[in-house]
């Protein structure tokens, strides 16, 4: 019988692209796959056919060598879906669906699932102060004792847990979905395999009893905000002997008076005397480590930023400390004194008399206006 043409059967384009193969394989698989056909030879037939056709074009080394030479440039041994066997389901599948699904990897074991303990988190507040110089700390995280009462097992004391009826003590069940057998965990035991008839009194069933326990958390020097510290093993306990989860410090820096922080940079607005400004001279900038004195030139402007270089946080990776980014804004002063206001209109006088040379912006804009009107 000759074999027909691998595009044919899967009723794609000789220059169909891998997506498209794969696409048509799927529906193809699902048409004539034996869990949806049961006892029908042709459907089986018609299924090993489509999947050895999509073997074939989705290996890029087969795919050239059938096009150059048809079924003679492939091996026919190596097709065929290896001898008539289906395998599992996932045999099938796993190419394409693997993905799906997440990857699969969940065994058939027999027994009950092993379930590593759930992350915790714990959301922690800190200044900016302490982001930056880093500090130990301690928090009071949950943490579980094995109950006295039962030792563990989760019964009443003279009782026996007893396999669960449901999952004859696997903790999976397979259920039908479609034509899809899919594994579950047993809704009746929950995965351990067990029921327990009469619930310990002190722990109700759980064999644990949740406490709370103190943990030392170092924070590093520069941590930023939203960053998380791992604390292994301090999470949930795991189910049947699975290992606990993890527990997550997340950090919270809470907003400062004075700094803002962006990266490794802190930024701060200074305000100062429109005195100051004209006629320059020392400020005192605060740092996180203190005060410093800078001096800034005559005639500085409102919103001019000066940098001081290393006076930013040193990040968690970084080799250096970011910088400082002082934004001047001048203040012009209120609830005057008559003579406070006496001087002024006199200084005012003479920078007029002075000409356009005391306010080169004030000059500029004016020029703008003029114009634009004209
Ligand atoms: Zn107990
Ligand atoms: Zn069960």
């Amino acid at each position: 019988m000759a074999k027909r043409d691998f595009y044919e059967i899967l009723g794609v384009a000789k220059n169909s692209s891998e997506d498209e193969i794969k696409k048509a394989y799927r529906k193809l698989a699902m048409k004539y796959h034996p869990d949806r056909n049961p006892d029908n030879k042709e459907a089986e037939e018609k299924f090993k056919e489509v999947k050895e056709a999509y073997e074939m074009l989705t290996n890029p080394e087969k795919r050239e060598a059938y096009d150059r030479y048809g079924h003679a440039g492939v091996d026919p041994n190596m097709g065929g879906g290896g001898g008539g066997g289906f395998g599992g389901f996932g045999d099938a599948f796993g190419d394409i669906f693997g993905d799906i699904f997440g990857g699969g990897g969940r065994g058939r074991s027999s027994g009950p699932q092993v379930y590593r303990g759930a992350d915790l988190r714990y959301n922690l507040e800190i200044t900016l102060e302490q982001a930056a110089h880093g500090f130990d700390t301690t928090i009071r995280v949950p943490s579980w004792d094995k109950c006295d009462t039962c030792h563990g097992s989760g019964a009443k004391p003279g009782t026996q847990p007893v396999t669960c009826g449901t999952c004859g003590g696997h903790g999976q069940v397979r259920m039908q979905q479609g034509f899809f057998s899919i594994q579950q965990t047993c809704p009746k035991c929950h995965g351990t395999g067990k029921i327990i008839p009469e619930p310990c009194p002190s722990c109700s069933g759980a064999g644990r009893i949740k406490r709370n326990k103190t943990l030392e958390v170092k924070i590093p020097v520069g941590i930023d905000n939203g960053m998380r510290i791992r604390s292994t093993g301090n999470g949930e306990p795991g189910t049947n002997g699975g290992p606990p989860g993890d527990l997550y410090v997340e950090i919270h820096i809470k907003p400062h008076t004075v700094f803002q922080r962006e990266g490794d940079d802190l930024h701060c607005e200074m305000p100062i005397s429109f005195a100051k400004a004209a006629l320059g001279g020392e400020i005192e900038v605060p740092t996180l480590d203190g005060k410093v004195s800078f001096t800034i030139p005559d005639g500085t402007q409102s919103g001019k930023t000066f940098r001081l270089k290393g006076k930013g946080i040193k990040g968690v990776r970084s080799g250096y400390p970011g910088d400082l980014f002082c934004h001047v804004a001048v203040e012009t002063p209120v609830k005057l004194t008559d003579k406070q206001k006496d001087l002024l209109r006199e200084f005012e006088r003479s920078t007029t008399e002075g000409g356009a040379k005391h306010s080169p912006q004030t000059k500029s804009f004016m020029d703008k206006v003029k114009d634009f009107f004209e």
